[in-house]
């Protein structure tokens, strides 16, 4: 399916905001979750004057293919007091970002229908989004794609070093994906955060055992509207793939604490309990050593990932343990 992309330009507090991530397929509470991106108005504060459908404001389910809005179309908006700007720039990264999970399996399958209008924005970060890559991919090795926060490092606790927030057992777990995984990061911040946790955690340190292949950040991310969920940011794994052909489906398994972040790839997610409260945890915590034998289980058995269910992991693995 074609999707026509839509630029808006947004005029706001003296300033110029281009919006050019969007299609006519989005609608107005994508373009709301954008304009928040650029300016850190809250949607629900955003009054945007002279988008109107029908002759009358336009509300969020209108789509804005349905609008006809010449290209870099003007928004007037205005609303937000000095005080609202603060509270919405100073808001917490992850606001929102462990309440708003879903869990069921049904979900999986939610007819999430309009899949394809989306492929217009995965092919735009295809085309624009630059991956640096630490290292060269290796041949014949599968694709490990890790997010941190809650994944592997507790952003939230208090600590005296990096090591007391990693979740323990990180660096065995990498050393042994490595032997059969190229591994990768993906992370919904920005790069320099990125790079920065990296190093806290000695991840990218030159001795280790196990290297990465690149990281991603969140301007390779992409705005979805979930039928059940509003305005999200997912990690499409269509990106990566679009621009590496040996990587597929059929070879990639990405892990995340938040299940919507594999919304666009559903099968290729498995969901990792979130490490969180260290200081309690560090000690108990034995996620990464079951999920090491997971990987080198699969690995070793399974040509297609797209038959496996990784919400039954740990089945998996008690199965290929009672057959030897
Ligand atoms: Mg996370």
């Amino acid at each position: 399916m074609d999707s026509k992309e839509v630029s808006l330009i947004i005029k706001w507090s003296g300033k110029e905001f281009p919006i050019e991530d969007l299609t006519e397929h989005d609608t107005v509470a994508v373009l709301r979750h954008e304009i928040c991106k650029k300016t850190q108005v809250r949607p629900e504060r955003q009054k945007l004057l002279n988008l109107k459908y029908k002759g009358k404001p336009v509300t969020d389910d209108v789509r804005l293919g349905a609008m006809d809005l010449k290209p870099n179309f003007k928004v007037m908006m205005v609303g937000s007091l000095e005080s609202d700007i603060k509270e919405a720039a100073s808001r917490p990264e992850d606001v929102g970002s462990v309440v708003n999970d879903f869990d069921n399996e049904e979900e999986d399958n939610v007819a999430f229908e309009n899949k394809e209008v989306y492929l217009a924005k995965i092919n735009k970060r295809i085309k624009d989004y630059t991956i640096k890559e630490l290292n060269p991919p290796r041949e014949g090795k599968r694709l490990l794609v890790l997010d941190i926060d809650y994944t592997i490092f507790d952003h939230r606790s208090a600590a005296e070093n990096g090591t007391e927030l990693m979740r323990p057992y990180l660096h065995e777990f990498l050393t042994s994906a490595y032997q059969d995984y190229d591994i990768a990061i993906w992370s919904a911040t920005s790069m320099r955060w990125i790079v920065e946790k990296m190093k806290l955690l000695g991840v990218t340190d030159e001795a280790r055992d196990y290297k990465l292949v690149f990281m991603l950040d969140d301007a390779a991310m992409i705005t979805v509207l979930c039928p059940l969920r509003g305005v999200i940011e997912v990690k499409p794994l269509g990106v990566i793939w679009g621009k590496y052909s040996q990587y597929s489906s059929k070879n990639t398994i990405m892990f995340d604490d938040l299940r919507r972040n594999f919304l666009m790839n559903p099968k290729s997610g498995l969901r990792i309990k979130p490490f969180s409260e260290a200081h309690l945890n560090r000690h108990k915590d034995k996620e990464l050593v079951k999920l090491a034998k997971y990987l080198k289980a699969i690995a070793e058995h399974c040509d297609d990932f797209d038959t496996l269910n990784h919400r039954r992991w740990e089945d998996y693995l008690a199965k290929k343990r009672s057959s030897h």
